[in-house]
């Protein structure tokens, strides 16, 4: 008999047989058999002895902009980081931020404070906590130039603080992609610089985005990583792939780097466009292609 989850967090911070659609960009995905949204790093703690005690498998996510989940969902619990632990403190030029606030809030507030060295992360819609684990970057930085350290705990529930070096982080990648440890909050460096300025390069690169994104539908942003010598969008392209589709998901016809929702996608759909993409891209000209999306649930 299973403990029920409700006596050791708020019952409004619990939901059974969520979809994850209501969750992820892309408004795909099957629903998650315990979905939690802790507001502390104390109701995440007694969440993980919960699911140690129940041995219950667990997944944690931010924002869901850079996921895709099955069809079927997710067993176990799912833990949403980036709607609780919004703290952000700003001392010294150094920025302390918990892993559930988002990027584009953190962009504003630094902006204010006359803090320049994150500006290429506006437009990026996912948490502080999925920036750190996927080094989510853009326009030439990433969040490697700015990150100094990380307070994480691991599935024990036990703290451990991570200089930046530790986490091996490449192009979107570091150690922390094996789930093995929980982002709670992050500490930035920062150069002093003019607010007006700042904002003048976050609002260029954010007219950037909406004239070449597909930002009117649902997404995760780039489907793949980039190959070693070229763009994605304009190799699909060249590939004939642009605008093709199978059942709800298509290579968007703005941006052919971006899988796009067009109504009724199921995972299913988008993970056959994937494999399409990939074998034509093979096919054709040699190159893997590997998804940049990280895709979870049940097969
Ligand atoms: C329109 C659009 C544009 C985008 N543009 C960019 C871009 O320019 N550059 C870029 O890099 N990305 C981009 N993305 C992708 C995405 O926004 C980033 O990868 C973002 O950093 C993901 O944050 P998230 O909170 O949504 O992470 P999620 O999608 O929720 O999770 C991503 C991964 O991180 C893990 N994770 C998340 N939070 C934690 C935590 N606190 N502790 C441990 N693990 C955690 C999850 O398990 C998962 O493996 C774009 C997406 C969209 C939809």
């Amino acid at each position: 008999m299973h403990q029920d989850i409700r006596d050791i967090i708020p019952a409004d911070h619990v939901k059974y047989d969520e979809p994850m659609s209501l969750h992820t960009t892309f408004q795909i995905g099957g629903p998650a058999d315990i979905l939690v949204i802790p507001s502390t790093a104390e109701e995440i703690i007694n969440v993980l002895r919960y699911c140690r005690e129940q041995k219950l498998p667990l997944f944690v996510f931010g924002l869901g902009s850079n996921i895709l989940v099955r069809d079927k969902g997710i067993r176990g619990v799912v833990m949403k980081l980036g709607q609780g632990l919004k703290t952000i403190r700003i001392q010294d030029r150094q920025v302390y931020a918990e892993a559930g606030v988002q990027i584009a809030e953190l962009c504003r507030v630094v902006a204010r404070e006359g803090l320049s060295g994150l500006e290429f992360a506006e437009g990026i819609p996912g948490s502080l906590g999925g920036a750190v684990v996927m080094n989510a970057g853009a326009y030439n930085g990433e969040m490697k130039d700015v990150l100094t350290s990380v307070r994480a705990v691991d599935l024990n529930g036990t703290r451990y603080d991570f200089d930046a070096e530790q986490l091996q982080l490449g192009y979107r990648s570091s150690i922390l992609q094996a789930g093995e440890y929980i982002v709670l909050s992050a500490a930035l460096k920062l150069k002093p610089a003019d607010p007006e300025a700042i904002q003048a390069t976050m609002r260029d690169y954010a007219q950037r985005r909406s004239d070449k994104q597909p930002l009117d539908l649902p997404s995760a942003g780039s489907t793949f990583k980039r190959p070693s010598g070229y763009f994605v969008g304009p190799l699909l392209e060249q590939l004939g792939l642009k605008g093709f589709q199978i059942g709800g998901a298509q290579v968007s016809t703005k941006h052919a780097g971006f899988i796009v929702n067009t109504g009724n996608a199921r995972a299913a759909d988008v993970l056959d466009l994937i494999e399409h993409i990939q074998e034509t891209a093979r096919g054709s000209l040699g190159i893997d292609l590997h998804p940049e999306v990280k895709l979870v649930g049940e097969e």
